[in-house]
């Protein structure tokens, strides 16, 4: 079983788009996973059935039991995020402030706090509509630890995929160079980097490999609207081959993409195109650089 993680160093380059693509080619014979955790938009596509849901525990945060706080202030002036307010004469925590660094609970003499574990989320397994096991998670409003629910997110698809015999596992990673985006590439063995011929473009997926080159993974990139910018799409050849990294295609620029996308469909469902043919031939080829 194989990991390919399809990851962009922007956002907007059409990378959820073409994943999504790619798993509904590969079908029943892989398990999809949405990593893009802070911004999971891959169900649009791929229509799952959330058939089944678990909540997602990570970090804690302070509570304080009122009954038996005796009101010494010790546990305000101790905590450097200042998330213990004073309201209506009563110490109580700011959930938004609270860092979880437990300083509080320790040198409390009352023994009035507590350590909860904060439910940051919850993640889904389901069916989608092209015969794939999907994985997908969503993050709650204003939580963090997005890598670590990635890291929860790959665990199940890989647990999955070990267990159905599944050929691969194809992960929509997140956009940047932070702490999702390092989780996604854990354990990988092909990166798909998508970019777009702009000089922010250009910038951005020079400063992405140097991720995955830490990581020492094999990689591939497509190009998505090559044609709009035809040199900046030639340094971009350029610097892949200096890399030695796979130029797996030069997507034209094509409006199938964004109509496909509106009406919840992927590029190789959206009726017969250029653009849908060039994908087919991409994931065949990005099947061949894996294997081999
Ligand atoms: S340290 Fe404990 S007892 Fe003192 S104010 Fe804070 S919660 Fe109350
Ligand atoms: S756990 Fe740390 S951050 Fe949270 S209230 Fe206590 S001291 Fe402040």
């Amino acid at each position: 079983m194989k990991e390919i993680v399809v990851i962009s160093g922007k956002g907007g380059t059409g990378k959820t788009s073409i994943t999504a693509s790619i798993a509904y080619l590969g079908g029943k014979d892989i398990v999809v996973a949405d990593c893009d955790v802070d911004a999971a938009d891959m169900h649009l596509l791929m229509q799952p059935d959330f058939e089944k849901s678990e909540d997602f525990y990570s970090g804690e945060i302070a509570e304080i039991n009122q009954d038996e706080c005796i009101k010494c202030g010790k546990c305000k002036d101790v905590c450097r995020f200042n998330a213990i307010p004073i309201i209506n004469k009563q110490y109580t925590i700011n959930s938004l402030n609270c860092e979880g660094c437990g300083y509080c609970a320790r040198i409390c003499p009352a023994n009035a706090i507590t350590m909860i574990e904060q439910n940051v989320g919850k993640v889904h397994i389901s069916n989608t509509k092209a015969g794939n096991i999907m994985v997908h998670a969503e993050l709650g409003i204003g939580a963090d630890n997005s890598g670590k629910l990635v890291a929860k997110v790959k665990k199940e698809a890989k647990l999955l995929a070990e267990k159905t015999n599944k050929e691969f596992i194809v992960i929509d990673g997140s956009p940047g160079v932070g702490c999702p985006v390092v989780s996604s590439l854990s354990g990988a063995d092909f990166v798909i980097l998508v970019t777009e011929p702009t000089v922010a473009g250009l910038h951005d997926l020079e400063r992405v490999y140097q991720l995955v080159k830490k990581f020492n993974i094999k990689a591939g990139c497509i190009i998505n609207k090559a044609d709009l910018n035809g040199n900046v799409a030639k340094e971009i050849e350029e610097f892949l081959k200096k890399e030695n990294v796979a130029n797996i295609a030069n997507l034209p620029y094509d409006e199938t993409f964004t109509k496909a996308m509106t009406v919840g469909q992927t590029i190789v469902e959206y009726g017969e195109s250029n653009l849908k043919n060039i994908v087919i031939e991409s994931w065949d080829k990005i099947k061949e650089l894996v294997t081999n």
